[in-house]
């Protein structure tokens, strides 16, 4: 393994004018992320990406109230398909309860990490920090090299997903693919695009076997986080949703 020296350029960029994200994981996956059915690897991206979106974060907080809500109406066996639509339309009548989970928050711990990382990815990439020459950047992590242009740091995660923190140097490209499963990536510097959209920070595209892409790294490059999952699909499950109040 050897540590990649990482050009500068990308991490001392202003942070993109501060549009919200303009792609979102969508309900679906924010419902199973709400109700742990998502593995460690895909709930560190939709965390981190809800750390940078209060667009979603508002999204997570309101399908918590509502499943709290539904909870005490609901017959025993109303978990049926239709309950999603169910409970969304709940939405706008819940109860403005106060979360039971703390918003993810940017936080400031790890000095020697670039600001802009926030948690919960910060925490994950301070364990694997080795130091480096300088604070500030990326340099003191076990950074491994890949194709041209391509450089990644495996983030270990429990649940068999293949969880990296990528860089792309500017008009690098990744060999067209499909999906497996799952696979969602996370901008937190520069951008990519495909042949449908263009990805900012914040921004997290979902890939499944129904889409095939090449994405290429914006002119300034991209640092993302890219979660793989084989075996994970998307469930939308109000079932397991509702396990969570059940549980608690
Ligand atoms: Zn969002």
């Amino acid at each position: 393994m050897s540590t990649l020296t990482l050009p500068h350029g990308i991490l001392s960029m202003p942070p993109h004018p501060s549009a919200p994200p303009a792609h979102h994981p969508g309900e679906p996956l924010l419902l199973d992320y709400a109700g742990g059915a998502l593995g460690e690897g895909a709930s560190l991206a939709i965390a981190t990406h809800l750390a940078l979106c209060p667009a979603c974060r508002h999204t997570v907080r309101e399908m918590e109230a509502a499943g709290g809500a539904l909870l005490e109406e609901l017959e025993p066996e109303p978990l049926e398909p239709g309950g999603l639509e169910r409970l969304l339309a709940r939405l706008d009548e819940a109860p403005a309860e106060p979360p039971r989970r703390l918003p993810p928050s940017i936080q400031t711990g790890a000095p020697f990490l670039p600001p802009f990382l926030p948690e919960p990815l910060r925490g994950r990439l301070a364990r694997l920090w080795r130091g480096g020459p300088g604070e500030g950047d990326l340099s003191g992590l076990p950074w491994r090299r890949s194709m041209p242009g391509l450089a990644y740091v495996n983030i270990p995660t429990n649940g068999g997903a293949r969880t990296r923190l990528l860089r792309l140097q500017g008009g690098s490209a990744l060999p067209e693919h499909t999906h497996h499963g799952i696979e969602l990536a996370l901008v937190l510097r520069g951008g990519f695009s495909d042949e449908f959209h263009q990805f900012l920070p914040g921004d997290i595209g979902v890939g499944d076997d129904a889409v095939t892409h090449r994405p290429v790294a914006d002119p300034e490059g991209c640092l993302c986080l890219s979660v793989a999952d084989g075996e994970i699909r998307m469930t939308g499950s109000i079932g397991r949703f509702l396990n969570r109040f059940i549980r608690v």
